[in-house]
């Protein structure tokens, strides 16, 4: 299924623990807002040669609830006639403490169908050690305001692996979570990023890793928790229930980054994929803005993908054409992280000879499961699977 991703780096403050690129840059928002609608309209054939139409598209940063909903529906709508898009699926990442009762009905008003919120925590003194922005009480009340608005797709996300989060306050927050009942969950461990302010912190010894045994109890407490009320786990880091009409609820949008379809990515720092080149864009929203409002640039220039290093637009920052290991390690890796697994029919068979080997010891440690020609990680060792899943490159 292929998808549209539109990028908005921008937050009102950084997170302790994130490392993204993103910039506060209030001269740059309605510039920025410009400089999208341009790149919408250069890159607007992006899918006719891969035989595919977008059928999601996602909002995400950054914090793009720092934009108004008039700016965020006009760029969906300019997306949705350009792409020539019908998308069932059309979500957008937003922030609790921007989500007052106007504007989560203006958002649903405006098209977005799908919310994903960064709860993180509903511990206070956590939330303000992770320097976001809301209270545990304003991220219950953006939620009950998202569902007064009609949004019938909420996900939540939640950080453990920090220390500090006792297993008593992991269980609270796991039952708040489940109290609220959203339709996907996602949970990430924290790590320290290069460049993050928990980095600095951890340099100067003001904090300490948890050990690998902690987070797997806390790993294994989440997948039990949320599987004993109603949740299945269907990749590493997300789990999703059932709606009323029986649908499960995953992010499809993301589950096509997964099976690699094709999707576009708009913005600083986005990447591409058309099912054969990989490209990126600029990661500085200067230049990005710059370029896109620059005298010599035209939207009818061409449909803006970098053919060779000679012709690349000023605002891609690189492309790459995916060779056969890169395919290979990509299939592995994106489709192992998955509950449901690699198919080993659609890999290279010779590049797949290579790790039959690696294969076959993961089975005989109980790392993999093998189901016909379906290898899979067993959920009990999904927190492990990075070094499972690199085992298996070639
Ligand atoms: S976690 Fe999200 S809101 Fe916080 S700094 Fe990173 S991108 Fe911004």
């Amino acid at each position: 299924m292929a998808g549209i991703y539109v990028h908005i780096p921008f937050c009102g403050q950084f997170c302790t623990y994130c490392s993204f690129y993103s910039v506060k840059g209030r001269g740059y928002r309605e510039k920025y807002i410009a400089a999208l609608h341009n790149e919408i309209e250069y890159r607007k054939h992006f899918f006719k040669d891969t035989g595919v139409s977008p059928r999601t598209i996602y909002f995400g940063g950054g914090t793009p609830s720092l934009f108004s909903p008039v700016q965020l529906g006009e760029l969906l709508q300019h997306i949705k006639e350009a792409f020539n898009a019908q998308p069932h699926e059309v979500s957008i990442e937003v922030n609790p403490d921007d989500i007052t009762p106007q504007y989560a009905l203006q958002l649903r008003n405006a098209g977005f169908n799908r919310v994903s919120m960064g709860i993180q925590s509903f511990v206070d003194e956590h939330l303000k050690w992770m320097n976001r922005r809301h209270t545990a009480a304003e991220g219950e009340r953006a939620y009950h305001n998202l569902r007064e608005a009609g949004f019938s797709n909420i996900s939540l996300d939640l950080i453990f692996g920090y220390s500090g989060l006792t297993p008593h306050l992991w269980e609270y927050n796991l039952k708040k979570m489940v109290e609220l009942f959203p339709e996907h969950i996602s949970a990430y461990q924290m790590s320290i990023e290069p460049g993050s302010a928990l980095a600095r912190m951890y340099e100067k010894g003001e904090y300490h890793l948890v050990p690998d045994e902690i987070c797997l109890r806390e790993y294994t407490f989440l997948q039990e928790y949320l599987a004993s009320n109603g949740y299945t786990q269907y990749e590493v880091s997300n789990f999703a229930r059932c709606n009323p009409a029986g649908e499960f609820m995953k992010s499809h949008h993301n589950s096509s980054y997964w099976t690699k379809e094709p999707y576009i990515g708009l913005g600083p720092a986005a990447h591409s994929f058309n099912g054969a080149i990989r490209s990126w864009n600029n990661p500085s929203v200067a230049k990005y803005c710059r370029y896109y409002s620059s005298p010599e640039f035209s939207p009818i220039s061409g449909c803006g993908e970098p053919e060779s290093a000679a012709k690349l637009p000023a605002a891609v920052g690189g492309f790459e054409e995916l060779q056969g290991r890169d395919i290979f390690n990509e299939s592995v890796m994106l489709g192992l992280r998955t509950v449901a697994g690699v198919d080993l029919g659609r890999l290279n068979p010779l590049m797949l000879d290579e790790v039959r080997g690696e294969i076959e010891r993961h089975c005989r440690l109980g790392n993999l499961v093998q189901e016909g020609d379906k290898i899979r990680i067993p959920s009990c060792r999904l927190f492990v699977s990075d070094g499972i899943i690199s085992d298996l490159f070639v």
